[in-house]
């Protein structure tokens, strides 16, 4: 049998890396086998340690909009790169950015740049309980926002709780002020609200939800969401990490604009696309709030690297290709002609199958009904999503390796790309049967 580059790099990465990864999702633990190691990536493909190519789904979990290597984005970052790596002071690209994300999503007056969607939340977080002197939280069961400890909760089941920490290593008094509710259930959100309402800083949420595969909030549940935090002078939180410049070139809160007019978050978290694949995420909101923040106020946050040299320059370029007339419209088009094509064959093999998209953005079950929130996900059959991945995997097709995960399509995805997926999950599908 022919030697599997990736076995071997997996075997060497054990010995140093715990499970081999520097991020828990990569080492295919839900769908089982080997992940495929990286060796270069170009337009909407990856060739992994064994040459082998594949069309790329997840494009770094959303940054790569573009596709890999874009010619004007390497180009950006070659020039940054060759003037410095970082200063520590700040730079005249630091302006730039922040005025382009604010002109994109204008409910942010002022924001400032971090390395992840991580330190993003976490600092929101903290604005938010600084600038109201509140200290509850709201958090929806199965919306992720970074791996800080408050924010590490799942709920238990149904009713509304009081967490319990996801992770080992979070002392219960840390979460003790994150209430975490059911996705979408108005009834448990205005019962917290009532009975919490005047402690409560924020309300974090993901306006549509891609850490449990890709739930979208209901208009109804959101303009809840609003009104609630208003009535409570709490702060709305639109953690748009995933589904910032991805589902829409305003971000999700743009997308509920067109049902709920005048819709505006307090506090946006943003990330992966903005940074177009460089360490790079930010927060931002209302003047008053963002002015609480060190140097202007007492709520403190640093970072070494924020507003890196390179990063910026490479969120910069990209910003610049996405807000092209026209681009949006292609992107979304063409993620709605995968999901509709995958739906068609899902359907023609008698498979239950559900699938919703946004932008360049999608998730689909084999469900015959699209899930409203965590618990109807999780009633998805794993064994039988498993089937699935590998099969695509088989055909060169790499999606997330776990059902709770979203998908993404770049602008290099070109329509021979979307034939070849559809094509091989009508074989999966022939396979998985009804
Ligand atoms: C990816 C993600 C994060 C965390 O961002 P990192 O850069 O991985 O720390 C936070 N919130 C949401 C919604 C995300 O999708």
């Amino acid at each position: 049998m022919k030697t599997d580059l990736n076995d071997m790099l997996m075997a060497r990465a054990r010995q140093v890396i715990p499970g081999g990864v520097n991020s828990p999702v990569r080492a295919f633990r839900a769908v089982g086998g080997t992940p495929r190691f990286v060796q270069r990536a170009k337009g909407a493909y990856f060739w992994d340690a064994n040459d082998t190519r594949y069309i790329d789904y997840i494009g770094s979990w959303g940054p790569m909009i573009l596709g890999h290597g874009h010619p004007a984005v390497e180009e950006a970052v070659r020039q940054a790169a060759a003037d410095g790596f970082s200063f520590g002071a700040p730079t005249e690209r630091e302006i730039e950015l922040a005025e382009e994300i604010l002109a994109l999503v204008p409910s942010m007056e002022m924001l400032r740049l971090v390395n992840s969607g991580t330190e993003a939340g976490m600092t929101a977080i903290r604005l938010a309980r600084g600038a109201t002197g509140r200290n509850k939280i709201i958090k929806f069961e199965g919306c992720y926002h970074g791996h800080a400890d408050a924010l590490l909760v799942k709920a238990g089941s149904g009713l509304a709780t009081f967490g319990n920490p996801t992770s080992a290593g979070v002392p219960p008094e840390v979460v003790q002020h994150t209430l975490v509710l059911e996705y979408n259930n108005i009834a448990q959100l205005e019962e917290a609200f009532a009975q919490h309402g005047k402690d409560l800083a924020g309300l974090i949420i993901e306006p549509i939800a891609g850490n449990m595969n890709f739930v979208r909030a209901t208009v109804e549940f959101t303009r809840r969401c609003r009104e609630l935090c208003t009535q409570h002078g709490a702060l709305l939180i639109y953690d748009e990490v995933m589904t910032g410049c991805r589902v829409a070139l305003g971000s999700a809160q743009s997308v509920y604009a067109r049902s709920i007019p005048g819709f505006e978050p307090d506090i946006t978290v943003m990330g992966k696309v903005i940074g177009g694949g460089m360490p790079l995420a930010a927060f931002g909101g209302k003047r008053a709030v963002m002015e609480q923040l060190a140097p202007l106020g007492p709520v403190y946050q640093a970072g070494t690297l924020s507003g890196n040299p390179v990063a910026t320059a490479c969120g910069l370029a990209t910003l610049r290709e996405i807000k092209k007339p026209g681009f949006f419209d292609a992107l979304a088009a063409k993620t709605r002609r995968l999901v509709d094509g995958l739906t068609a064959a899902a359907a023609a093999e008698g498979v239950p199958f559900s699938a919703d998209c946004e932008g360049g953005m999608f998730g689909f079950f084999l469900l015959p009904e699209l899930p409203q929130n965590y618990a109807q996900v999780m009633t998805s059959d794993g064994a039988r999503f498993n089937q699935l991945f590998h099969g695509l995997l088989d055909r060169g097709v790499y999606i997330a390796p776990a059902l709770y995960e979203a998908g993404f399509v770049s602008a290099a995805h070109n329509e021979d790309d979307i034939a070849a997926t559809v094509a091989a999950a009508r074989e999966v599908f022939a396979q998985l049967g009804g």
